[in-house]
């Protein structure tokens, strides 16, 4: 599970992790959020609605499942227990409140890393780059500084000053952990 607070390149890590991996999937979760320009419905969400996900929820059909900036996101448990049966890793790119759920469901077969902005100035400046309104900054911001306070709830904590670095970092990370006899669930990474 990676998290980390909006603009601190998570999703980009997410996707470079897993890009043409046969053992670790990225895992797509469900979302009530409006697709963003660009967004692809069932690639980088499946985007429902409220009473779908709702839905959902009473059927216990989600891992895990958090509300984040007003909007609905989850894990759908038939997605992992496909790829686990087939002997894949998965990759969820979630929030503290979901990787806190799924590691009180399944301890031992999670590793878990946080991401962190270089500094809460140089996320301010990412956030600028890709969101223009003024408010949506100033909410996002406010959700960063109580995202990074779980940060020690992780295994792992990276800061991502520069791409490339952290990757190897993160990478290096699952190596280490194909050799601890009980987590191998990074396999052939
Ligand atoms: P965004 O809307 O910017 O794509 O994502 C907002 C936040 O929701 C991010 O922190 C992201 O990690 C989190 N998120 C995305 N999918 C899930 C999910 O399935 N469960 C949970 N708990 N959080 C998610």
């Amino acid at each position: 599970m990676i998290s980390s607070p909006s603009g601190a390149g998570k999703t980009t890590i997410a996707k470079k992790l897993t890009y043409n991996k046969k053992n670790i999937k990225l895992s797509v979760s469900l979302t009530t959020r409006k697709p963003r320009k660009g967004e692809i419905d069932g690639v980088d969400y499946r985007f429902v609605s409220i009473e779908f996900f709702k839905k959902k929820i009473k059927q216990k059909a989600f891992l895990e499942h958090a509300k984040v900036f007003g909007n609905f996101y989850g894990t759908l448990k038939e997605n992992i227990d496909e790829k686990i049966k087939k002997g894949k890793s998965i990759l969820l790119d979630i929030d503290w409140q979901g990787a806190r759920q799924v590691r009180k469901k399944m301890a031992n077969d999670t590793l878990s890393i946080f991401i962190v902005p270089p500094s809460l100035k140089e996320l301010e400046k990412r956030l600028k780059k890709r969101e223009g309104s003024v408010d949506f900054i100033k909410k996002r911001m406010s959700k960063a500084k109580q995202e990074i306070m779980h940060w020690h709830e992780y295994d792992y904590a990276v800061v991502n000053a520069n791409l490339n670095d952290c990757l190897k970092k993160i990478k290096n990370i699952l190596q280490i952990h194909n050799h601890i006899p009980q987590r191998q669930f990074i396999s052939k990474y």
